[in-house]
């Protein structure tokens, strides 16, 4: 089967070549703007197309037209972007998007569609709880441009669902809930607000003896997965077509749920069992309006329920402590071997 990735380069998409290329059954379309990340897999194991799906269209048509399977994964996902950019977000995360949509429609090909647990917007519910693909989605103000992100995936769901039910598009959409491993993201100067994700703010802090920042006390909660169980859901859905045809999925793992200052005193614990060394980084609060600015605003997420996907034979195999611990170990090695570093000025 030919799989043509957009997307293919980002972190999630990476480790999906990298999986794919490992079991050399498919023949493999990697597109991206950069192939940083894909370096380590062997260049004869897939081909690859430095491209922008935003102005690259003819060649976008073209891969859609010789594919047998989409797997769409472009996408900004990192919240400080959705205030700063709200409409970079929708031109990239919804409109580029639809575009890719509307030609596997139109060549009938089969859409595999990251989309983000996101949706599901500010969803909370009592102790315990775990949120269904069924669930309602609900969002904060439009003044708060952080849900500009959820809005914009959303109605791209919404949309591929709708080509589903017409008879239209075979597609599988699935939701990542906080997937962290390996190139995750980039590491930043001590005490830079807003960027990348958590755990690369974490990371940054522990190699640079600078502060945890917990955002508003770092009581919101998150469920995080290792980006090998991901992988692992992946594979789920591609050996069950008619187990996966024009189904939503969640993809996490609710026994992963902690707080972020969970997070936080769980990667200062592996810090020193990896390293032998205490960490000097401290945990301090920040408001979320001075770390993200003004649109900012937080979800009561719960964790996710996965039965949907379980039915597929998927189990998420490790711990937050085994996930946190793998990824770790990633940043630590590339760190000592020069690879990664944190910069030394704040980006602002
Ligand atoms: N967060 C934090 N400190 C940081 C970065 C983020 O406390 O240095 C919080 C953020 O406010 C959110 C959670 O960590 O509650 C997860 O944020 P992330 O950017 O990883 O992604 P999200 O799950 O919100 O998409």
């Amino acid at each position: 089967m030919k799989i043509v990735l957009f997307g293919a380069g980002g972190f999630i998409g990476s480790h999906l070549v990298e999986h794919l290329a490992a079991r050399a059954e498919h023949d493999i379309v990697a597109v991206d703007v950069s192939d940083d990340k894909l370096a380590g897999i062997p260049p004869t194991a897939y081909r690859f197309h430095r491209a922008d799906i935003r102005s690259d269209r003819d060649l976008v048509d073209e891969l859609i037209a010789e594919a047998d399977l989409v797997v769409d994964l472009v996408a900004y996902a990192n919240p400080s972007i959705y205030v700063e950019a709200p409409l970079e977000v929708v031109d990239l995360n919804f409109v580029a998007n639809l575009d890719i949509v509307e030609r596997c429609v139109r060549h009938r090909r089969r859409l595999i569609q990251y989309s983000s647990c996101e949706v599901y917007g500010k969803f909370s519910g009592r102790e315990g709880d775990r949120v269904d693909e069924e669930a309602d989605l609900v969002y904060g103000p439009v003044s708060k441009h952080r849900w500009i992100y959820a809005s914009a995936k959303q109605l791209l769901e919404r949309i591929i669902h709708a080509h589903g039910l017409a008879g239209q598009l075979e597609f599988t959409i699935l939701r990542p809930f906080n997937f962290i491993g390996p190139r995750l993201d980039y590491l930043v100067p001590p005490g830079t607000r807003g960027g990348p994700r958590v755990f690369a703010h974490f990371m940054s802090a522990l190699l640079s003896g600078g502060p945890l920042q917990l955002v508003d006390g770092g009581t919101a909660r998150r469920s995080f997965l290792h980006i090998a169980d991901a992988t692992a859901a992946f594979q789920a859905v591609l050996d069950d077509p008619d187990g996966s045809r024009n189904a939503i999925f969640n993809v996490g793992n609710p026994d992963n749920d902690t707080s972020i200052r969970g997070l936080a005193e769980v990667m200062l614990d592996v810090y020193w069992e990896l390293t032998g060394e205490e960490p000097t980084s401290e945990l301090v609060t920040v408001a979320a309006e001075d770390f993200y600015g003004a649109g900012y605003d937080d979800d009561g997420r719960l964790p996710p329920d996965i039965t949907r996907l379980s039915a597929l034979g998927w189990k998420p195999q490790r711990d937050l402590r085994t996930t946190v611990r793998e990824t770790m170990a990633y940043y630590l090695g590339e760190h000592a071997a020069g690879r990664l570093s944190v910069p030394a000025l704040p980006v602002r």
